[in-house]
């Protein structure tokens, strides 16, 4: 078991000298019980907004909420969130509660929380608080509802994908009783903004037990991504595949690494093949331009998730060209470099090499290629040999002083780098200006 931070602790302390409840609460107190490392730590306490600035006068304070009883305190730097204990009522909207009340009770706070392990106090005086059996349900490793699941999902829906979320992130089962009132409150994830389901999503995705989740849980995760709808049962008819399209899918999304940009890449990279499915007269099933068709529904999704321009972006490339072979060639590996970037050509690897783990496993073997791809391309980059105008030996000055004029000068210089990848000439000044000027428009 990990131990509270000091300023917690410290910050604990103080609101109890000063003769109120204080207790670590949430997120971290599971994290520090299962030994995982804590990002923040929340503190609860039964002093009201205004008593715990004052407890921390001498510290700075942020109003970060004060309506709903919350104060962030810095201490050493470090921000915590203290919020007074509280009941919410009423969720007319299914997202936030019509009323929030201060309480002096710290079950009753403990009962508005949404999982038991999320719903358990702890202060080094006197131990662990935990009246919904949280802890055996970590022992256990479940995530199960504080309260009747359906009631709760009703109230806010954001908990049902961060119930899918704990459950992948953590690598716990959903308890029966919850997983189905999940199921029978689905449609509600339809009110949930679509920030909060990129956030979800982004940290579900990277969690160590997404295959498990994007199986078993698609027909809840279809209500927020209907890209992923058809893919169950969906046969290929092809030898090199013993999956259906779902299966395929979350065994790509397992094996990349777990970075957001590579997991919605894996998630998206055949979603358009339920769209381009073709048998020829073998029986065998062909999925012809299903990268691009893929590729527009990842930026449809990712848009209207309000995803981050720098992952939509990346993923919409990575999926575009996630089905052509790279050769071992050093001139072709030049080229891609060139055209996507060496930080995406990786990435691009990465895909290529997770996608093969979902195929038959006599087709996984491919470990070797993709390693010869990685080691020919750090080689380009560490030789400093020349893929990009960047390390070519003239420039747009260069070109000016021979008399070019305007766009003459960009179409030169690619025409020259062309030559210089396709080794038809060698990257010097005088080659390379000779031949800008024999091509001269
Ligand atoms: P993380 O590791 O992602 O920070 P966390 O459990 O700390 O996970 P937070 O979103 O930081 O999650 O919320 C802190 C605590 O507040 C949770 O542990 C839970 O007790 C409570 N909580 C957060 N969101 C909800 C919600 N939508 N419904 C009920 N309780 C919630
Ligand atoms: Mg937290």
């Amino acid at each position: 078991m990990n131990l509270l931070s000091k300023e917690a602790e410290s910050a604990i302390k103080l609101l109890q000298k000063s003769g109120y409840e204080a207790y670590a609460v949430g997120g971290c107190v599971r994290d520090m019980i299962m030994g995982r490392e804590c990002q923040d730590t929340d503190i609860t306490t039964s002093a009201l907004p205004e008593e715990i600035k004052e407890v921390f006068s001498s510290f700075r304070t942020v109003d970060t909420g004060i309506r709903h009883g919350t104060v962030t305190v810095i201490i050493n730097g470090a921000p915590l969130e203290i919020t007074t204990y509280r009941i919410e009522k009423g969720y007319s909207d299914g997202r936030h509660p019509d009323k929030v009340i201060f309480t002096p009770e710290l079950t009753e706070d403990l009962k508005r929380r949404d999982f038991t392990v999320n719903s358990i106090a702890y202060c080094s005086e006197k131990g662990f608080i935990d009246p919904f059996a949280g802890i055996d349900d970590i022992k256990r490793k479940v995530i199960r509802c504080v309260g009747n699941p359906a009631e709760r999902f009703t109230e806010d829906s954001l908990r049902i994908l961060r119930g899918l979320r704990f459950s992948s992130v953590l690598g716990f089962e959903i308890e029966k009783n919850t997983a189905e009132a999940m199921r029978e409150c689905k449609e509600l994830l339809k009110i949930v903004s679509n920030e909060r389901i990129f956030s979800e999503l982004s940290k579900l995705l990277c969690g160590r037990n997404v295959r498990e989740i994007i199986v078993s849980y698609s027909d809840i995760l279809e209500v927020i991504l209907p890209e992923i709808k058809g893919m169950k049962g969906f046969d290929q008819y092809n030898f090199h595949h013993i999956y259906d399209i779902l299966n395929h899918t979350a065994a790509v999304t397992e094996s990349i690494p777990p970075l957001p940009h590579l997991r919605f890449a894996a998630l998206f990279h055949d979603c358009g093949k339920t769209d381009c499915f073709s048998l020829d007269e073998k029986g065998i099933g062909h999925f012809y331009s299903h990268p691009s068709v893929s590729a527009k529904k990842a930026d449809e999704a990712l848009l209207r998730l309000r995803s981050d321009t720098k992952t939509r972006e990346k993923v919409v490339k990575l999926v575009k060209v996630h089905d052509t072979p790279i050769e071992e060639s050093e001139r072709i590996i030049k080229k891609r470099l060139r055209s996507m970037g060496d930080e995406l050509f990786f990435d691009l690897i990465k895909l290529q090499r997770a996608d093969t783990k979902g195929l038959a496993p006599e087709f996984h073997g491919r470990e070797e290629h993709f390693d010869t791809l990685e080691k020919m391309a750090r080689e380009i980059l560490e030789s400093e040999a020349c893929f990009s105008l960047r390390n070519l030996k003239i420039n747009g000055n260069d070109l000016i002083k021979e008399g070019f004029k305007g766009r003459e000068i960009g179409t030169a210089l690619s025409s020259a780098l062309e030559a210089v990848i396709d080794s038809r000439i060698k990257n010097e000044k005088e080659e390379l200006l000779s031949f800008c000027l024999k091509h001269k428009r």
